[in-house]
Protein backbone atom coordinates (compact mmCIF):
# COMPACT_ATOMS: atom_id res chain seq x y z
CA UNK A 1 0.00 0.00 0.00
CA UNK A 2 1.40 3.70 -1.09
CA UNK A 3 2.02 5.81 2.37
CA UNK A 4 0.33 9.45 1.42
CA UNK A 5 2.03 11.58 3.56
CA UNK A 6 0.07 14.58 5.04
CA UNK A 7 1.98 15.32 8.23
CA UNK A 8 4.52 17.89 6.88
CA UNK A 9 3.88 20.27 10.05
CA UNK A 10 5.48 17.34 12.23
CA UNK A 11 8.67 16.77 9.70
CA UNK A 12 9.20 16.93 5.75
CA UNK A 13 10.79 14.53 3.39
CA UNK A 14 14.53 15.59 2.91
CA UNK A 15 14.40 16.59 -0.39
CA UNK A 16 16.78 14.51 -3.57
CA UNK A 17 18.51 18.02 -3.91
CA UNK A 18 19.38 18.56 -0.55
CA UNK A 19 20.84 15.00 0.05
CA UNK A 20 22.97 15.35 -3.13
CA UNK A 21 24.31 18.71 -1.76
CA UNK A 22 25.16 17.23 1.99
CA UNK A 23 26.78 13.87 0.30
CA UNK A 24 30.27 15.50 -0.21
CA UNK A 25 30.28 17.01 3.42
CA UNK A 26 29.07 13.05 5.28
CA UNK A 27 32.35 11.74 2.85
CA UNK A 28 35.33 13.09 1.24
CA UNK A 29 34.94 16.49 3.20
CA UNK A 30 34.22 15.26 6.81
CA UNK A 31 37.01 18.20 8.09
CA UNK A 32 36.25 19.92 10.72
CA UNK A 33 35.61 23.70 9.82
CA UNK A 34 37.82 24.89 12.11
CA UNK A 35 40.87 23.18 11.42
CA UNK A 36 43.67 24.90 9.77
CA UNK A 37 45.12 22.41 7.14
CA UNK A 38 44.77 22.84 3.43
CA UNK A 39 42.44 20.23 3.23
CA UNK A 40 39.58 21.56 5.91
CA UNK A 41 39.12 24.62 3.57
CA UNK A 42 36.24 23.41 1.44
CA UNK A 43 34.22 22.33 4.84
CA UNK A 44 34.36 25.81 6.10
CA UNK A 45 33.88 27.66 2.91
CA UNK A 46 30.90 25.47 2.68
CA UNK A 47 29.42 26.41 6.33
CA UNK A 48 30.28 30.37 4.90
CA UNK A 49 27.98 29.82 1.40
CA UNK A 50 25.50 28.38 3.46
CA UNK A 51 25.59 31.20 5.86
CA UNK A 52 25.03 33.52 2.96
CA UNK A 53 22.48 31.65 1.27
CA UNK A 54 20.62 31.63 4.36
CA UNK A 55 20.57 35.23 4.81
CA UNK A 56 19.71 35.79 0.94
CA UNK A 57 16.93 33.62 1.32
CA UNK A 58 15.60 35.78 4.53
CA UNK A 59 15.63 39.02 2.82
CA UNK A 60 19.27 39.93 2.49
CA UNK A 61 20.35 40.01 5.69
CA UNK A 62 24.04 40.70 6.58
CA UNK A 63 25.04 36.71 6.87
CA UNK A 64 27.29 37.71 10.17
CA UNK A 65 23.59 37.66 11.89
CA UNK A 66 22.95 33.83 11.25
CA UNK A 67 23.74 31.46 13.55
CA UNK A 68 23.41 27.65 12.96
CA UNK A 69 21.86 25.35 16.11
CA UNK A 70 20.71 22.13 16.70
CA UNK A 71 17.04 22.70 16.82
CA UNK A 72 14.20 25.11 16.51
CA UNK A 73 13.94 24.03 20.12
CA UNK A 74 17.04 24.79 20.90
CA UNK A 75 17.12 28.26 18.49
CA UNK A 76 13.56 29.29 20.66
CA UNK A 77 15.73 28.48 24.05
CA UNK A 78 18.63 30.20 23.25
CA UNK A 79 16.55 33.43 22.05
CA UNK A 80 14.72 33.51 25.25
CA UNK A 81 17.50 33.01 27.80
CA UNK A 82 19.95 34.88 25.83
CA UNK A 83 17.67 37.84 25.96
CA UNK A 84 16.76 37.53 30.04
CA UNK A 85 20.72 36.83 30.38
CA UNK A 86 21.48 40.67 28.38
CA UNK A 87 18.49 42.57 30.11
CA UNK A 88 19.18 41.48 33.93
CA UNK A 89 16.92 44.62 35.09
CA UNK A 90 14.28 43.87 32.50
CA UNK A 91 11.25 41.40 33.95
CA UNK A 92 8.17 41.44 31.34
CA UNK A 93 7.74 39.16 28.91
CA UNK A 94 4.65 38.45 26.67
CA UNK A 95 4.04 35.58 24.73
CA UNK A 96 0.74 34.36 23.46
CA UNK A 97 -1.46 30.58 24.43
CA UNK A 98 -0.78 29.04 21.52
CA UNK A 99 3.27 28.67 21.10
CA UNK A 100 5.04 25.68 20.61
CA UNK A 101 6.23 24.12 23.41
CA UNK A 102 9.68 25.12 22.91
CA UNK A 103 8.84 28.72 23.80
CA UNK A 104 6.03 27.95 26.34
CA UNK A 105 7.61 25.79 28.61
CA UNK A 106 10.63 28.38 28.59
CA UNK A 107 8.69 31.13 29.26
CA UNK A 108 7.10 28.72 32.39
CA UNK A 109 10.45 28.47 33.61
CA UNK A 110 11.35 32.48 33.35
CA UNK A 111 8.33 32.67 35.78
CA UNK A 112 9.68 30.74 38.33
CA UNK A 113 12.77 32.22 37.72
CA UNK A 114 11.46 35.43 38.87
CA UNK A 115 10.56 36.45 35.30
CA UNK A 116 6.56 38.28 34.80
CA UNK A 117 5.12 36.20 31.98
CA UNK A 118 1.68 37.40 29.99
CA UNK A 119 -0.06 34.83 27.66
CA UNK A 120 -2.00 36.47 25.35
CA UNK A 121 -5.01 34.78 24.50
CA UNK A 122 -6.35 34.29 21.02
CA UNK A 123 -10.03 33.87 19.82
CA UNK A 124 -12.33 30.84 18.49
CA UNK A 125 -10.57 31.28 15.21
CA UNK A 126 -7.46 31.58 16.50
CA UNK A 127 -6.69 34.95 16.52
CA UNK A 128 -4.20 36.88 18.26
CA UNK A 129 -6.58 39.24 20.87
CA UNK A 130 -4.84 42.83 19.64
CA UNK A 131 -6.39 44.56 22.42
CA UNK A 132 -5.30 42.47 25.10
CA UNK A 133 -1.66 42.26 23.62
CA UNK A 134 -1.58 46.59 22.87
CA UNK A 135 -2.99 46.27 26.96
CA UNK A 136 -0.28 44.09 28.04
CA UNK A 137 2.60 45.95 26.25
CA UNK A 138 4.87 48.20 28.88
CA UNK A 139 7.68 50.25 28.69
CA UNK A 140 9.44 48.25 30.73
CA UNK A 141 8.59 44.93 28.99
CA UNK A 142 11.95 43.02 28.19
CA UNK A 143 10.58 40.54 25.36
CA UNK A 144 7.90 39.58 23.01
CA UNK A 145 7.91 36.35 21.74
CA UNK A 146 5.19 35.12 19.36
CA UNK A 147 4.89 32.57 16.60
CA UNK A 148 4.61 33.69 12.90
CA UNK A 149 2.43 30.62 12.08
CA UNK A 150 1.01 27.77 14.25
CA UNK A 151 2.02 24.35 14.06
CA UNK A 152 -1.59 22.91 14.91
CA UNK A 153 -3.95 25.38 12.75
CA UNK A 154 -1.94 27.17 10.59
CA UNK A 155 -2.99 30.22 12.40
CA UNK A 156 -0.90 33.15 11.21
CA UNK A 157 -0.12 36.14 13.88
CA UNK A 158 0.57 39.85 12.17
CA UNK A 159 4.10 39.81 13.26
CA UNK A 160 4.93 42.98 11.08
CA UNK A 161 1.79 44.73 13.19
CA UNK A 162 3.23 42.66 16.46
CA UNK A 163 6.64 44.09 16.22
CA UNK A 164 5.83 47.67 15.46
CA UNK A 165 3.45 48.02 18.46
CA UNK A 166 6.46 47.30 20.30
CA UNK A 167 9.02 48.90 19.28
CA UNK A 168 6.67 52.23 19.55
CA UNK A 169 5.91 51.17 23.28
CA UNK A 170 9.93 50.84 23.56
CA UNK A 171 12.52 50.71 20.82
CA UNK A 172 14.46 48.62 23.04
CA UNK A 173 11.83 45.74 23.72
CA UNK A 174 13.63 42.55 21.84
CA UNK A 175 11.05 40.98 19.40
CA UNK A 176 11.44 37.24 19.11
CA UNK A 177 9.38 35.02 16.23
CA UNK A 178 9.14 31.32 16.11
CA UNK A 179 9.44 31.22 11.96
CA UNK A 180 9.57 27.20 11.93
CA UNK A 181 6.09 26.47 9.97
CA UNK A 182 6.05 29.66 8.16
CA UNK A 183 9.72 29.55 5.82
CA UNK A 184 8.60 27.95 2.79
CA UNK A 185 5.48 28.47 3.34
CA UNK A 186 5.13 31.89 3.77
CA UNK A 187 7.62 35.07 2.23
CA UNK A 188 9.80 35.62 5.16
CA UNK A 189 11.65 38.72 4.67
CA UNK A 190 13.72 40.23 7.55
CA UNK A 191 14.66 43.38 5.59
CA UNK A 192 11.16 44.06 4.45
CA UNK A 193 7.98 43.43 6.09
CA UNK A 194 9.78 41.81 9.40
CA UNK A 195 12.42 44.39 9.45
CA UNK A 196 11.98 45.54 12.70
CA UNK A 197 12.21 41.38 14.46
CA UNK A 198 15.31 41.19 16.54
CA UNK A 199 15.30 36.94 16.48
CA UNK A 200 13.73 34.54 14.45
CA UNK A 201 14.05 30.91 15.11
CA UNK A 202 13.23 28.17 11.92
CA UNK A 203 14.28 24.41 11.61
CA UNK A 204 15.85 22.51 8.69
CA UNK A 205 13.24 19.68 8.81
CA UNK A 206 10.11 21.49 8.15
CA UNK A 207 11.64 22.52 5.21
CA UNK A 208 12.77 19.00 3.47
CA UNK A 209 16.22 19.32 5.30
CA UNK A 210 17.09 17.18 7.71
CA UNK A 211 16.04 16.91 11.59
CA UNK A 212 18.25 18.26 13.94
CA UNK A 213 19.50 21.46 12.46
CA UNK A 214 18.22 24.79 13.09
CA UNK A 215 18.88 28.83 12.84
CA UNK A 216 18.57 31.39 15.13
CA UNK A 217 18.85 34.88 13.62
CA UNK A 218 20.47 37.67 15.49
CA UNK A 219 19.86 41.16 14.20
CA UNK A 220 23.51 43.52 14.57
CA UNK A 221 22.97 45.65 18.11
CA UNK A 222 19.78 43.31 19.66
CA UNK A 223 20.44 43.18 23.56
CA UNK A 224 20.94 39.36 24.00
CA UNK A 225 23.84 36.93 25.13
CA UNK A 226 25.34 33.62 23.55
CA UNK A 227 23.27 30.65 25.94
CA UNK A 228 25.33 27.97 24.42
CA UNK A 229 28.79 28.17 26.07
CA UNK A 230 32.04 26.47 25.14
CA UNK A 231 33.95 26.69 21.86
CA UNK A 232 34.46 29.83 19.83
CA UNK A 233 32.33 28.53 16.47
CA UNK A 234 29.69 30.96 15.29
CA UNK A 235 32.07 33.68 16.60
CA UNK A 236 31.49 32.72 19.87
CA UNK A 237 27.61 32.63 19.83
CA UNK A 238 26.90 28.91 19.74
CA UNK A 239 29.41 26.54 20.76
CA UNK A 240 29.80 23.18 19.34
CA UNK A 241 31.48 21.85 16.21
CA UNK A 242 29.64 23.15 12.51
CA UNK A 243 26.83 20.39 11.60
CA UNK A 244 28.41 21.25 8.42
CA UNK A 245 26.69 18.44 5.80
CA UNK A 246 23.35 19.15 8.05
CA UNK A 247 24.05 23.27 7.31
CA UNK A 248 24.80 23.05 4.07
CA UNK A 249 21.45 20.54 3.30
CA UNK A 250 19.38 23.34 5.14
CA UNK A 251 20.83 26.22 3.00
CA UNK A 252 19.77 24.15 0.03
CA UNK A 253 16.50 23.35 1.54
CA UNK A 254 16.00 27.54 1.98
CA UNK A 255 17.08 28.25 -1.18
CA UNK A 256 14.63 25.60 -2.95
CA UNK A 257 11.91 27.06 -0.43
CA UNK A 258 12.30 30.37 -1.26
CA UNK A 259 11.72 28.90 -5.16
CA UNK A 260 8.62 27.01 -4.32
CA UNK A 261 6.99 29.46 -2.31
CA UNK A 262 4.74 30.46 -4.98
CA UNK A 263 3.62 27.37 -5.81
CA UNK A 264 3.34 26.64 -2.04
CA UNK A 265 1.31 29.29 -2.11
CA UNK A 266 -0.98 28.27 -5.31
CA UNK A 267 -0.53 24.80 -5.65
CA UNK A 268 -0.78 23.50 -2.26
CA UNK A 269 -3.42 25.95 -0.92
CA UNK A 270 -5.60 24.54 -4.20
CA UNK A 271 -5.22 21.30 -2.69
CA UNK A 272 -6.06 21.90 0.97
CA UNK A 273 -8.57 24.18 -0.22
CA UNK A 274 -9.95 20.98 -2.22
CA UNK A 275 -9.59 18.43 0.88
CA UNK A 276 -11.08 20.61 3.39
CA UNK A 277 -14.37 21.71 1.22
CA UNK A 278 -15.11 17.61 0.05
CA UNK A 279 -14.82 16.63 3.81
CA UNK A 280 -16.60 19.63 4.69
CA UNK A 281 -19.43 18.55 2.07
CA UNK A 282 -19.83 15.36 2.92
CA UNK A 283 -18.75 14.95 6.65
CA UNK A 284 -22.07 16.13 8.85
CA UNK A 285 -21.42 18.29 11.86
CA UNK A 286 -17.42 18.79 10.59
CA UNK A 287 -15.74 21.99 11.40
CA UNK A 288 -12.24 23.63 10.41
CA UNK A 289 -10.12 24.89 13.39
CA UNK A 290 -9.38 28.39 12.34
CA UNK A 291 -11.80 28.97 9.78
CA UNK A 292 -11.93 32.49 8.85
CA UNK A 293 -9.03 33.07 10.41
CA UNK A 294 -5.84 34.35 8.26
CA UNK A 295 -3.76 30.46 7.76
CA UNK A 296 -1.16 28.60 6.18
CA UNK A 297 -1.73 27.58 2.84
CA UNK A 298 -0.88 23.58 3.78
CA UNK A 299 -2.44 23.31 7.02
CA UNK A 300 -6.11 21.82 7.71
CA UNK A 301 -7.21 20.92 11.03
CA UNK A 302 -10.33 19.77 11.39
CA UNK A 303 -13.21 18.89 14.53
CA UNK A 304 -14.41 15.96 14.19
CA UNK A 305 -17.43 16.48 16.80
CA UNK A 306 -18.45 12.93 19.12
CA UNK A 307 -15.30 10.62 18.01
CA UNK A 308 -11.44 10.67 19.56
CA UNK A 309 -8.76 12.22 17.02
CA UNK A 310 -6.50 9.19 18.57
CA UNK A 311 -8.79 6.44 16.51
CA UNK A 312 -9.29 8.12 13.35
CA UNK A 313 -5.57 8.31 13.32
CA UNK A 314 -5.24 4.25 13.29
CA UNK A 315 -8.12 3.77 11.03
CA UNK A 316 -6.30 6.65 8.68
CA UNK A 317 -3.06 4.56 9.46
CA UNK A 318 -4.49 1.91 8.01
CA UNK A 319 -5.85 2.90 4.91
CA UNK A 320 -2.00 4.46 4.70
CA UNK A 321 -2.72 8.15 5.46
CA UNK A 322 -0.47 10.12 7.87
CA UNK A 323 -1.37 13.12 9.76
CA UNK A 324 -1.82 14.14 13.24
CA UNK A 325 -4.07 14.42 16.23
CA UNK A 326 -2.10 17.90 17.06
CA UNK A 327 1.21 18.42 17.61
CA UNK A 328 3.52 15.91 17.49
CA UNK A 329 5.65 16.64 20.23
CA UNK A 330 2.27 16.25 22.39
CA UNK A 331 0.77 13.51 21.14
CA UNK A 332 1.49 10.35 23.55
CA UNK A 333 -0.56 12.79 26.00
CA UNK A 334 -4.54 12.61 26.50
CA UNK A 335 -4.43 16.11 27.81
CA UNK A 336 -6.50 18.07 24.54
CA UNK A 337 -4.30 20.60 22.82
CA UNK A 338 -3.25 23.50 24.43
CA UNK A 339 -4.10 25.23 21.16
CA UNK A 340 -7.19 24.08 21.03
CA UNK A 341 -8.10 24.73 24.83
CA UNK A 342 -6.98 27.83 24.26
CA UNK A 343 -9.34 28.24 21.14
CA UNK A 344 -12.20 27.33 23.45
CA UNK A 345 -12.93 24.50 20.59
CA UNK A 346 -16.39 22.43 22.41
CA UNK A 347 -15.81 19.55 24.47
CA UNK A 348 -17.36 17.49 22.05
CA UNK A 349 -14.52 18.26 19.37
CA UNK A 350 -11.74 19.09 21.30
CA UNK A 351 -10.74 15.22 21.49
CA UNK A 352 -11.65 14.42 18.06
CA UNK A 353 -8.95 16.81 16.04
CA UNK A 354 -6.99 15.68 13.18
CA UNK A 355 -4.26 17.66 11.28
CA UNK A 356 -3.48 17.06 7.48
CA UNK A 357 -0.53 18.68 6.47
CA UNK A 358 0.64 19.45 3.11
CA UNK A 359 3.88 19.59 0.90
CA UNK A 360 5.11 20.34 -2.40
CA UNK A 361 5.60 16.54 -2.97
CA UNK A 362 1.62 16.01 -2.44
CA UNK A 363 -0.44 15.63 -5.36
CA UNK A 364 -3.94 14.96 -6.75
CA UNK A 365 -4.61 11.92 -5.88
CA UNK A 366 -3.37 12.04 -2.65
CA UNK A 367 -6.23 14.09 -1.49
CA UNK A 368 -8.47 12.27 -3.71
CA UNK A 369 -7.79 9.13 -1.65
CA UNK A 370 -7.79 11.18 1.26
CA UNK A 371 -11.79 11.92 0.17
CA UNK A 372 -12.61 8.52 -0.51
CA UNK A 373 -11.82 7.19 2.78
CA UNK A 374 -11.59 9.68 5.90
CA UNK A 375 -15.48 9.62 5.59
CA UNK A 376 -16.27 6.68 5.99
CA UNK A 377 -13.88 6.53 8.73
CA UNK A 378 -15.32 9.32 10.71
CA UNK A 379 -18.94 7.36 9.98
CA UNK A 380 -17.70 4.27 11.45
CA UNK A 381 -16.68 5.62 14.69
CA UNK A 382 -19.55 7.68 15.27
CA UNK A 383 -21.80 4.90 14.30
CA UNK A 384 -20.17 3.40 18.22
CA UNK A 385 -19.63 6.70 19.75
CA UNK A 386 -21.98 6.97 22.72
CA UNK A 387 -22.20 11.25 21.48
CA UNK A 388 -23.30 10.22 18.22
CA UNK A 389 -26.95 9.81 16.89
CA UNK A 390 -26.32 7.90 13.73
CA UNK A 391 -30.17 8.48 13.10
CA UNK A 392 -30.67 12.47 13.46
CA UNK A 393 -26.65 12.54 12.29
CA UNK A 394 -26.21 15.16 15.37
CA UNK A 395 -24.23 14.64 18.91
CA UNK A 396 -26.96 13.59 21.27
CA UNK A 397 -27.78 15.71 24.31
CA UNK A 398 -25.99 13.94 27.09
N1 LIG B 1 8.35 25.66 16.75
C1 LIG B 1 7.34 25.21 16.00
C2 LIG B 1 6.24 26.16 15.61
C3 LIG B 1 7.30 23.88 15.58
O1 LIG B 1 6.29 23.44 14.83
C4 LIG B 1 8.36 23.02 15.96
C5 LIG B 1 8.36 21.55 15.56
N2 LIG B 1 7.18 20.87 15.89
C6 LIG B 1 9.40 23.53 16.75
C7 LIG B 1 9.37 24.86 17.11
C8 LIG B 1 10.54 22.67 17.21
O2 LIG B 1 11.38 22.34 16.15
P1 LIG B 1 12.53 21.25 16.31
O3 LIG B 1 11.86 19.94 16.12
O4 LIG B 1 13.52 21.57 15.26
O5 LIG B 1 13.10 21.39 17.67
Amino acid sequence: MKTIYADNNATTAVAPEVVQAMQPYLTADYFNPSSMYAAAHSAAEALQQARETVARCLGGVAPDQILFTGSATESNNTALFGTALANARRQHVITTAVEHPSVLEVCKEMERRGHEVTFVPVNHRGELDLNAYIKALRPDTLLVTMMLANNETGNIFPIAEITRLAKETDPAIVVHTDATQAIGKLEVNLTGNLQQVDLLSFSGHKLHAPKGVGVLFVRRGVRWRPYILGGHQERGRRAGTENVPYIVGLAKACELAVATVEEEQTRVRALRDRLEQELVARIPLLEVNGAGAERLPNTLNLAVHGIEGESILYELSAAGICASSGSACTSGSLDPSHVLKAMQVPFTAIHGSVRFSLSRYNTDADIDHIIAVFPEIVANLRRLSPYWDAEKMALKNV
